[in-house]
């Protein structure tokens, strides 16, 4: 019983985080593919078959397990101890996870959103270390955030706090994935400045180099390599979504005052590109003293921050037993 095991749930991909229970240690991870569409009965299958492969990999067996900490993506009800619903994964309405897992692994398990395990671990292990307030963003297909106040996850009454790629920045703006229009996630994450680079292609857009040909297989960071090479259009649509984000970041500072505000996922490897443009919006919308000295500074953990959270969370719920 000296083992534990993290997990993050996506709906492309699964990663594993096998770490020790005395130094809590990540020894190894894994990442596996998600079989999304098939639904959560054959995912939690999946992932109980990945559990013992990885641990008989190690040479361990399962009974050295004494605990799992598990986070997805989606909304997870903390006073039903189910998912609402998960946006990329299909067929997770009103499931009931802590049961489930509870009953298929017979071991202690925590449950927390992605987003929030993610912020945890920025918090506990990378760019929030020692700071009590902050907002962990995740910037990549979609938009999400983690809340840090006064040392804690902060989960609202029902576990569905942090939304903030659903704020409402533009009425009548693109639609989203929620079904509303003119969310931040619809002008501000990498689908949208994906979506914007598209409509630009289509009118014989001049792409930088080796991103010339990419045609379909255009992404946001080909947009930002023409921004970069001074195209004048795909400056704009950088810039359109780092207003938005800075407008949206510019609520969050006002209402929560942190200290510090963290952003990670895929597009927070444009560096400066993007994070200039965010502070200098964000500075002309939030109120002075919280504008001031709020600071923003990219993720340190990359991929791993949300099992690195789970697995502190873990820690500090056998602790407490
Ligand atoms: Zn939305």
């Amino acid at each position: 019983m000296d083992y534990r095991i993290g997990v993050d749930l996506g709906g492309t991909k699964m990663l594993l985080a096998l770490a020790t229970a005395d130094e809590g240690e990540v020894i190894r991870t894994k990442k596996v593919f998600t079989k999304a569409a098939e639904g959560p009965q054959v995912i939690l299958q999946h992932l109980i078959e990945s559990i013992e492969e990885f641990l008989s990999k190690e040479g361990l067996s399962f009974n050295r397990l004494e605990g799992v900490g598990f986070c997805m993506a989606g909304f997870y009800d903390i006073r039903s101890s189910r998912i609402v619903s998960s946006p990329n994964l299909p067929g997770w309405e009103m499931f009931p996870l802590e049961k489930e897992l509870k009953e298929r692994l017979r071991l202690p398990v925590i449950i927390e959103n992605d987003a929030n395990a993610a912020a945890y671990g920025e918090y506990i292990f990378g760019a929030g270390r020692g700071k009590k307030n902050l907002v962990n963003i995740t910037l990549g297909t979609g938009i999400g955030a983690g809340i840090i106040a006064e040392g804690k996850i902060y989960r609202g009454s029902g576990g569905f706090a942090g939304e903030i790629g659903h704020l409402n920045v533009l009425p009548n703006g693109p639609l989203c994935g929620c079904g509303r229009c003119g969310c931040l996630e619809s002008l501000s994450s990498g689908s949208a400045i994906e979506r914007e680079g598209r409509l630009l292609l289509a009118e014989s857009f001049p792409l930088p180099g080796a991103a010339r040909d990419v045609d379909a297989g255009l992404t946001a960071s080909h947009v930002f390599a023409a921004a970069r090479d001074g195209n004048k259009e795909a400056i704009k649509i950088v810039e359109r979504a780092a207003y938005y984000l800075g407008l949206a970041l510019s609520f969050l500072v006002n209402i929560l005052n942190p200290e510090l505000i963290i952003i990670g996922g895929g597009l927070a490897n444009n560096g400066d590109a993007l994070f200039d443009p965010v502070r200098r919006y964000l500075n002309e919308a939030a109120i002075g003293p919280s504008g001031e000295m709020v600071a923003l500074v990219p993720a340190e953990l990359g991929e791993e921050a949300g099992v690195r959270g789970i697995l502190s969370l873990l820690d500090e719920f056998l602790k407490g037993r």
